[in-house]
């Protein structure tokens, strides 16, 4: 049975486990009921994770909500670092990640809007680069893992800063490779398996590095970079299967 399900996970693409995931939790669930994990997000208790990644990576992946540790920690952060989900606010959530989806739309404090160029479950489809919105528009932005796969992120950072109110926020979450100073990117690499040896999966166009805040702040954020799980501690960390090094970026309009 292991063997099948870590054969699904890494097999299936993502937004088909999102699209039947209701059911798919259904039938994997009672395979990993236990007391060892819990997820923060749905409250699932769970002997483990489900694998998932291209290494079918072990212990990542929650049976029931299918949240990753980059959703976790963003849903502590959210509930006990900021006050984001108390604020009544216009929220525009880019690339919307199904754990939170039907959270979010049911914060009554929050005028709830989602975009993407292709999700089946976004409310708008739009080009991030040119957004159908008005100036100052937004009072948060929610936008993870998606700048690595646009070409000219410059553009869609102007967009971001553009359709948000000044003193409103945006989280944007990338994968940094904290060894690298400067991002590596070359317009000139398009073929996927060759994406996939630079960038490090098929669909990036470049690896961010630890001037990810600086790209940022040329087009007018002021950048905060919580760190806040380092203080989470050790037993927790592996309770909710967390990233101990994983940061979050919140960007704002001065
Ligand atoms: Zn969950």
């Amino acid at each position: 049975m292991k063997k099948v399900i870590s054969y699904l996970v890494t097999h299936i693409p993502r937004k088909y486990l999102i699209r039947f995931s209701r059911i798919f939790g259904f039938l994997i669930t009672p395979f990993y009921l236990g007391h060892k994990h819990k997820c923060p997000i749905c409250n699932g208790s769970f002997r483990k994770f489900l694998p998932y990644g291209n290494k079918g990576s072990d212990n990542r992946l929650c049976p029931k909500c299918l949240s990753l540790e980059r959703h976790r920690l963003l849903w502590i952060y959210l509930n006990s670092y900021s006050n984001m989900l108390i604020t009544p606010s216009k929220v525009l959530h880019i690339a919307p990640e199904q754990p939170f989806l039907k959270r979010f739309k049911k914060n009554k404090l929050w005028t709830y809007v989602t975009a993407d160029l292709e999700s089946p479950i976004a409310d708008i489809k739009m080009d991030i680069r040119q957004m159908p919105f008005q100036n100052e528009e937004f009072d948060l932005i929610i936008c993870n893992h998606v700048l690595e796969h646009i070409d000219n992120d410059t553009l869609a950072m102007q967009e971001l800063f553009r359709v948000l109110k000044k003193g409103g926020k945006a989280i944007l979450q990338v994968p940094i490779d904290y060894n690298r100073e400067v991002t590596y990117e070359d317009e000139s690499i398009t073929d996927p398996k060759e994406r996939e040896k630079h960038f490090g999966q098929y669909d990036h166009v470049r690896v961010y590095g630890t001037d990810y805040p600086k790209r940022l702040e040329k087009v007018g954020f002021r950048v905060t970079v919580e760190k806040f799980v380092q203080n989470i501690n050790p037993s927790d960390i592996q309770k909710y299967r967390l990233d101990p090094h994983e940061w979050i970026y919140i960007a704002e309009k001065p």
